[in-house]
């Protein structure tokens, strides 16, 4: 198996995707980081706390460099950033937690680092759970702690309490939310590249099998007649061979182009394979389906090909099939390709009828 270098081939939690989305996660970190400890600053601020007001500052004017050094790609520098941040707000964290104790509510923010821990790469799962632990106990000891005189006014601890508490839902809320359309936008992605064909844009091989079996239980439940067209490029490896594969596949978008603007609204258009086109039309009979199919072959015909100063003329063979009563898809397509060997024996460019299936 050849490796990736950028990703563990045994740990499906590990990907290159995985990895790039918890950088752009330590970047939103950052951001929300600082716009926390701005908050913090303007409170300390407003009730006078200048040197703790100072503490704040520090830490809001490291966060351009942060940035800098994360958005490095190598990921030793990444990693060594990461964990001066971390360090940098863990020593912030004890140092308030301390000094004011758990009635401030800094420990809240510990508890808001888990969706961190738990969207990060190249960490395995048990491990995670390992962190998020640690984190809960580390919390839960600050919970406990108690400062008997904190210089800072009652008004201004239960400010911060809740300050600290709104910061963590918020923060939590928008990782989890972030994740979620990462994720969800990446799965359209992955469904789409799944279903189309990317040089056509028609539907592909497995898409169409999900859509034949709707049709078919469909045609099925309402007695309406379904057709299908296979339709083969006429001697295209000679183009390829003549013209070059970046010609051939100008050819396949051509033609796929000419079959989805004839096709109707409901017709399925599909590129079943190499320079082969599958079209399933819905509540149409064996002599509209070959109707369809003598424009198409038509069309192709008609309009001829220029590219890079060749003009070339593109013809298409296309076997015809309607599905019978209770006939599977296996056997309407074996038919149609029946249908379509007979149309290239017989001289190409033409449309073929398939036989009825055998009762
Ligand atoms: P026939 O008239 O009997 O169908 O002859 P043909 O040459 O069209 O059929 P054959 O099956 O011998 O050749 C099909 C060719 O289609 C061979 C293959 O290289 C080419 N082909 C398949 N997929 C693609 C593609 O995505 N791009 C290009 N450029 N060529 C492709
Ligand atoms: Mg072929
Ligand atoms: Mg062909």
């Amino acid at each position: 198996m050849q490796s990736n270098p950028e990703s563990r081939q045994d740990d499906p939690y590990d990907t290159v995707f995985i990895r790039r989305s918890f950088r752009s996660l330590v970047r939103w970190g950052i951001v929300i980081l600082s716009v926390i400890n701005l908050l913090h600053l303007s409170l300390f601020l407003s009730y006078g706390s200048r040197w703790w007001a100072f503490s704040a500052l520090l830490i809001l004017v490291q966060a351009p460099l942060y940035l800098l050094v994360i958005n490095r790609r190598s990921f030793p520098v990444f990693i060594g950033g990461l964990a001066l941040l971390i360090l940098a707000f863990g020593i912030q964290l004890s140092v308030y937690c301390t000094q004011f104790g758990a009635r401030a509510g800094f420990h809240y923010l510990l508890f808001a680092m888990t969706p961190l821990v738990a969207f990060s790469g190249r960490i395995r799962i048990w491990h995670k759970v390992v962190l998020c632990v640690l984190l809960m106990l580390q919390m839960l000891a600050l919970e406990q702690r108690t400062a008997p005189d904190p210089d800072i006014s009652a008004q201004a601890l239960e400010c911060l309490r809740l300050l600290n508490l709104a910061s963590a839902f918020s923060v939590i809320s928008l990782f989890v939310l972030r994740h979620f359309m990462v994720v969800a936008g990446m799965n359209s992605k992955l469904e789409h590249m799944a279903a189309y064909d990317p040089l056509t844009g028609m539907i592909n091989r497995r898409r169409m099998a999900e859509v034949a079996a709707d049709e078919l239980d469909h045609s099925f439940e309402k007695h309406s007649a379904l057709s299908m067209i296979l339709a083969d490029i006429d001697h295209f490896k000679l183009i390829n061979d003549r013209y070059g594969h970046q010609f051939g596949d100008q050819a396949l978008l051509h033609v796929s182009q000419t079959i989805m603007q004839i096709a109707r609204d409901g017709d399925s258009c599909c590129r079943w394979g190499g320079e082969e086109f599958l079209i399933m039309l819905p509540v149409t009979d064996l002599q509209g389906a070959r109707q369809l199919a003598e424009r198409i072959r038509v069309e192709v015909s008609r309009n001829v090909l220029r590219l890079n100063g060749h003009d070339v003329g593109l013809t298409l063979t296309l076997g015809v099939v309607e599905l019978q009563p209770h006939e599977g898809l296996d056997s309407a397509i074996a038919r149609a390709d029946e249908a379509l060997y007979a149309g290239k024996d017989n001289g190409r460019n033409q449309v073929m009828l398939g036989q009825p299936a055998a009762q």
